[in-house]
């Protein structure tokens, strides 16, 4: 049977967001980074959740995985398990990981 969790290029399983760290390196920064969840991967980052300003707020916009991550993972799991996989990891991560503190302005998840 097909694997049915994502995988790094470097070889570190994915099997929940959580594994996931995110990264805002720099205030004025409208990127949030996915980093791996080996400290030793030679890749570092999968992606990054783009983030939107318009005034005083901040929203999330959306997830991008760098091809190296995804295109790993279409040949690992075939291309229509990978995509769904890599859609439910990307909805995940805008649902549950944001925490408005890492945004540098608490806001209500219900403002989104
Ligand atoms: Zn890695």
């Amino acid at each position: 049977m097909n694997p049915q969790w994502l995988e790094c290029p470097c070889g570190a399983k994915i099997v929940h967001q959580g594994e996931l760290r995110l990264v805002w390196p720099q205030k004025d920064e409208n990127q949030l980074y996915i980093l791996c969840p080996d400290d030793s991967c030679y890749l570092k980052e999968v992606g990054y959740i783009l983030l939107r300003r318009g005034g005083n707020e901040v929203r999330l916009n959306r997830v991008i995985f760098y091809p190296a991550f995804s295109s790993w993972n279409l040949a690992r799991l075939g291309r229509e398990r990978g995509n769904s996989l890599l859609k439910q990891l990307a909805k995940e991560l805008m649902k549950r990981r944001v925490s408005w503190e890492d945004l540098g302005r608490p806001r209500h998840p219900s403002d989104l």
